[in-house]
């Protein structure tokens, strides 16, 4: 069987991925959930939207002729990493996560973890604050169950339908971001309490370090339970992985 990655993205990670398989020459197609409305563009031939569960992801892997799955998702994409478990358990493909380590906390850092988004919102029961919440859109909804604060959206589109929340602004950004920018945001906005996920990897690692600065406190939501593979953490690792599963 000839080499064919499938690489599941939507992370900086993936995308450095793309750019070394690209210039290796492996032949691959990047794949994108469709959730920005301009996702980044990859040296790739790139394919967006679901694949419909598990069952349809094999489907595809069948019919693509891939060989190799890489799954270069998100953390808290769980979904997309055990459905690529089983697909490829069901084709015979070898798969790969491509990984970031978890954050984990610093002298100064003032973080409660809690276990879930529903968690988050339970966390911020009491008087209204000013929120930063660095979620993603999917998550704002649930946030109506905490609606006497301010948020602070920091989202990568403008939403199509206005979140439901009494108070909040919206700030358009899209990562990598930076320390200084980080503590400039938490500043104008007068920020109490900072939420968001354990993402890891150093794109979005800056308001950490900025809630740090300002001894905020930070609702530090964990890691949803992800498949047992085999994992790496570099691209250069993924490609020799592909190389090696290639010559066995
Ligand atoms: P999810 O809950 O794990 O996945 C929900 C469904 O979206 C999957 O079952 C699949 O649909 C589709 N999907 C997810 N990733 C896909 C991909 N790379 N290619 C094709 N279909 C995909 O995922 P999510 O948390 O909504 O994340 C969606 C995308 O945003 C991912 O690519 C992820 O890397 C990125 N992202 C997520 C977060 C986060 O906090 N969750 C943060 C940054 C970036 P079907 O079942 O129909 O195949």
């Amino acid at each position: 069987m000839t080499t064919k990655l499938l690489i599941l993205g939507g992370t900086t990670e993936a995308s450095a991925l793309a750019g070394l398989v690209a210039a290796a020459g492996v032949d691959a197609v990047f794949s994108y959930a469709g959730r920005v409305a301009a996702p980044k563009s990859q040296p790739l031939p790139t394919r967006v939207g679901g694949f419909g569960g598990a069952d349809g992801l094999a489907q595809y892997i069948g019919e693509s002729n891939i060989s190799h799955v890489v799954d270069a998702t998100h953390p808290f994409a769980a979904q997309m990493s055990w459905n690529a478990y089983h697909a490829c358990k069901a084709e015979d493909v070898p798969m790969i996560a491509l990984t970031r380590p978890a954050w984990c906390a610093q002298a100064g850092d003032r973080w409660r973890h809690v276990s879930d988004v529903d968690g988050a919102v339970a966390a911020l029961a009491g008087r209204a604050k000013r929120v930063l919440l660095a979620l993603g859109k999917q998550n704002v909804p649930a946030f109506v169950g905490a609606s006497q604060h301010h948020y602070v959206l920091r989202l990568v589109d403008q939403p199509e339908v206005a979140p439901d929340l009494p108070h909040h602004t919206v700030v358009l950004a899209r990562g990598p971001f930076d320390v200084a920018g980080d503590l400039a945001l938490m500043r104008d906005h007068a920020i109490d309490v900072v939420v968001c996920k354990n993402s890891g990897g150093s794109g979005a690692e800056a308001k950490l370090a900025a809630a740090r600065a300002l001894d905020l406190p930070v609702i530090l939501i964990d890691r949803p339970d992800l498949p047992q593979c085999d994992t790496c953490a570099t691209a250069e690792a993924v490609v020799e992985w592909v190389a090696q599963t290639r010559a066995t």
